[in-house]
């Protein structure tokens, strides 16, 4: 018997099977989850390749909804979330996994960084996880369960991660807001801080190789942390496991963190 047997669940923001949500997807899979998934709207409908990409993933743990949704666009939004209430009645989680900042912005100063750009990176990266609990909050049931993630540029300055720092600091601070107005709900709102990890992401940031290097040298654990880790802690917070946990951004990193 799967701790997630019975369990239903939608997951924002895998695009391959190297994104953090396939690794806690997963997981979660493996514990007897059902999900439905997102993915970016396809720019040629004729050549779905997001979808196309999404589809050869999750058909085969048996994806109840795949369906487009940009998150910056309320009525995608709200068509995900309707499906998902068409599909499965209520929901126990919701996963997002999504960042975003135009390359221009993200791998210059800060102090240079655009407006429209930051704009961009912060609608993206942080406000979609309000608009994705704006809507979850009508279909969790209670003792349901959020989960974002981010990384520790959020809390200190992490040279290269620039502007996104910022967003992750702006994510962590609204995590704690959500987890606050819907506790009462009965709903909890949780982060991972996961250690730098191989995606197509993180390609985009600046000195990663440096950065995974600095976790092999430097971390209590002298290694960098695996997909499969974040997977597993994902899987607890998103649990009944972690029923007491909320507000909480767990650091999934070997203890990079408490390194002065
Ligand atoms: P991925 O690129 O695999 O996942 C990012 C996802 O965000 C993609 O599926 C992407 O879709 C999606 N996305 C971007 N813009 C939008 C949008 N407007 N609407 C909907 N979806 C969108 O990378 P990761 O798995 O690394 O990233 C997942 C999360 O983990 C991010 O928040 C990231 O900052 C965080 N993180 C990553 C770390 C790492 O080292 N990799 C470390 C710590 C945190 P598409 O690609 O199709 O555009």
């Amino acid at each position: 018997m799967g701790m997630f047997d019975g369990k239903k669940g939608m997951v924002f923001g895998i695009a391959n099977d190297h994104s953090i949500a396939w690794a806690i997807t997963e997981k979660l899979h493996a514990e007897g989850a059902e999900m439905g998934f997102t993915h970016i709207p396809d720019k040629n409908p004729e050549r779905p390749r997001m979808e196309r990409r999404l589809r050869k993933l999750v058909e085969p743990i048996g994806a109840k909804v795949i369906m487009p949704c940009d998150v910056q666009n309320e009525e995608d939004i709200d068509a995900a979330f309707a499906a998902a209430k068409e599909t499965f009645g209520e929901l126990d989680f919701v996963l997002h996994s999504i960042a975003y900042a135009p390359m221009d912005d993200l791998k210059g100063l800060v102090v240079n960084c655009s407006r429209e750009g930051f704009k961009l990176a912060m609608d993206i990266s942080a406000y979609s996880l309000i608009a994705l609990a704006q809507r979850a909050q009508h279909v969790l049931k209670p003792g349901g369960s959020i989960l974002t993630l981010t990384y520790l540029g959020g809390e200190k300055v992490i040279p290269g991660y620039n502007m996104m720092g910022i967003c992750k600091a702006a994510l962590e601070s609204t995590t704690e807001y959500l987890a606050s107005e819907m506790g009462p709900m009965g709903i909890r709102v949780n982060a991972i801080s996961a250690g730098p990890l191989k995606t197509l992401s993180s390609s985009a940031v600046g000195e990663f190789d440096l950065m995974l290097k600095l976790y092999e040298d430097f971390s209590p654990m002298r290694r960098g942390v695996t997909p499969e880790e974040v997977g597993k802690s994902g899987l607890y917070l998103l649990s009944d496991l972690a029923s007491g946990v909320t507000g909480e951004t767990l650091h999934v990193d070997g203890g990079y963190h408490i390194m002065g």
